[in-house]
């Protein structure tokens, strides 16, 4: 630990040069190498800023004046950017975002991999960076008695009314928009957070951008709902290409938005979707990308990296509802998948079937548990892939794909952190780190989603 003197203090006014972004998208600047996090200041600029924290390795600092403007800065389309918080870099242009993200990938690879080398490719954006989500999850809340839905405020619990979300599709606008109308005229009460009162919590909207199909959740906080049959009726009447309305119960005071309880109030229990040539079944609580055109991108690069050529055993850990595990099924000789969430496993298997793939498995459980007995079984990987939460792979995990030596290992990542850390452990264990492809999964935001190819 450097041992200097903290060279501002409180309330300071300076002006400083950002020299890089955090992971959060914050300006960093340095002066005599104590760090600056600055809110909203891009790299290249100089800025004017009052010191609103001081701590003893860095402080943070207020944007009072730019002084010298970045070329990469842009206005931000989004009119309540500032006080949603949904996203992080609308104020950085496309480009230099799509920068960004390698950047990130490439010095976190080299701080906490120890990977200089490490070829990392130019991120892959989108041609069109807007309205990917396909999934709205919109908070309802009562403002003055008025039934209110949008977004929370930045750090808080106060609901905004909004009507739209530039990174929404269209669809899941129209659909929020329209159910908050419906509810509206019925009388339907928001929810009270403090007093826990009111009835409608959140209204979901999905959206299978492939087959037109839209899903609509009501989670209320007890089983009833006023009105019921008109608000179905008046659902599909004002929604046409409506496929399934479910209500979702959630009594408990809590920010978890789905609660245990979930029926079908009218339709299907799915809607569909396809990535590629799969198609898949998505029911309320599944877990499916968001951004289904970058999925698309994010799995045929998996898919390349795995190198199939129809002899191959294949392990897909982590498999969610078996996307990934199906796409390379179509290229193997067997896959097996595992998953923590039964629910998942139960919607793999039914995808599996309706896509008439029989060369797949699925099993329940933690792929740390579930890896160690399959190996014990003689199960032998040609090829595993890995695409952990944020949290990165267990160690037993990592040790276990050491013992059983795939040619190669391909991990899809969502925090370029624990990707690095892991790759250590594999690069340790024998194996090398090929190439990294970040994908750009969540544009004006600063997640970093990247596919990695490791070689024995
Ligand atoms: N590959 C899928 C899902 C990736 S998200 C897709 O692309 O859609 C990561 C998944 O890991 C989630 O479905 C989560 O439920 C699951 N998971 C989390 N911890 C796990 C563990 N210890 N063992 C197995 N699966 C786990």
């Amino acid at each position: 630990m450097t041992n200097y003197e903290v060279p501002v203090k409180k309330n300071d006014i300076v002006d400083v040069m950002i020299e890089d972004l955090t992971h959060d998208g914050a300006g960093v600047a340095k002066i005599n190498g104590y760090a600056l996090f600055i809110p909203k200041a891009l790299p290249g600029e100089k800025v004017k800023v009052k010191i609103v924290k001081v701590k003893k390795g860095f402080g943070f600092g207020r944007v009072l004046e730019t002084l010298e403007e970045s070329p990469d800065r842009v206005d931000a389309p989004c009119p309540i950017y500032n006080q949603c918080g949904g996203c992080q870099l609308q104020h950085l242009s496309y480009e230099a975002q799509l920068r960004f993200k390698q950047k990130q990938v490439k010095d976190v690879l080299e701080r906490i991999g120890q990977l200089p080398d490490v070829l990392v490719h130019p991120t892959l954006g989108m041609d069109d960076p807007w309205r990917y989500r396909n999934k709205a999850q919109v908070p309802v809340g009562e403002i003055e008695g008025g039934l209110v839905a949008g977004f929370y405020q930045e750090r808080s619990h106060r609901i905004i009314d909004m009507d739209q979300c530039l990174i929404q599709h269209e669809k899941n606008d129209y659909v929020v928009t329209t159910v908050k109308e419906i509810a509206k005229k019925y009388g339907v009460r928001g929810y009270d957070e403090e007093k826990h009162r009111g009835t409608l919590r959140h209204v979901v909207a999905r959206y299978g951008k492939q087959t037109g199909d839209i899903m609509v959740v009501l989670i209320t906080r007890g089983p009833e709902l006023a009105n019921k049959k008109n608000i179905i009726e008046d659902i599909q009447q004002e929604i046409p290409n409506v496929k399934s309305i479910v209500q979702n119960i959630n009594p408990k005071r809590t920010n978890v938005i789905f609660g245990e309880k979930t029926h079908v109030l009218w339709g299907d229990e799915y809607i569909y979707d396809t990535i590629g040539d799969i198609r898949f079944a998505i029911s309320a609580r599944s877990f499916y990308q968001v951004n289904p055109d970058q999925t698309k991108v994010l799995y045929d690069k998996a898919l390349e990296y795995a190198q199939l050529s129809g002899g191959e055993t294949v392990i897909d850990a982590y498999c969610g509802i078996g996307t990934i595990s199906l796409f390379l099924a179509q290229g193997a000789k067997h896959v097996y998948g595992v998953e923590i969430v039964p629910e998942a496993i139960t919607d793999a298997k039914r995808n599996a079937k309706l896509n008439g793939f029989d060369n797949v498995d699925f099993a329940v459980g933690e792929a740390e548990n579930v890896m160690p007995w399959w190996y014990a079984q003689g199960i032998r990987a040609d090829v595993i892939v890995v695409d952990p939460p944020r949290k990165g792979c267990d160690d037993k995990l990592l040790e276990t794909i050491i013992a059983m030596k795939p040619e190669r290992v391909v991990y899809v990542s969502c925090n370029p952190a624990t990707l690095a850390r892991d790759l250590r452990v594999l690069e340790d264990g024998g194996y090398r780190t090929t190439e990294v492809q970040p994908v750009d999964m969540f544009p004006w935001t600063t997640h970093v989603e990247s596919v990695t190819l490791l070689t024995l």
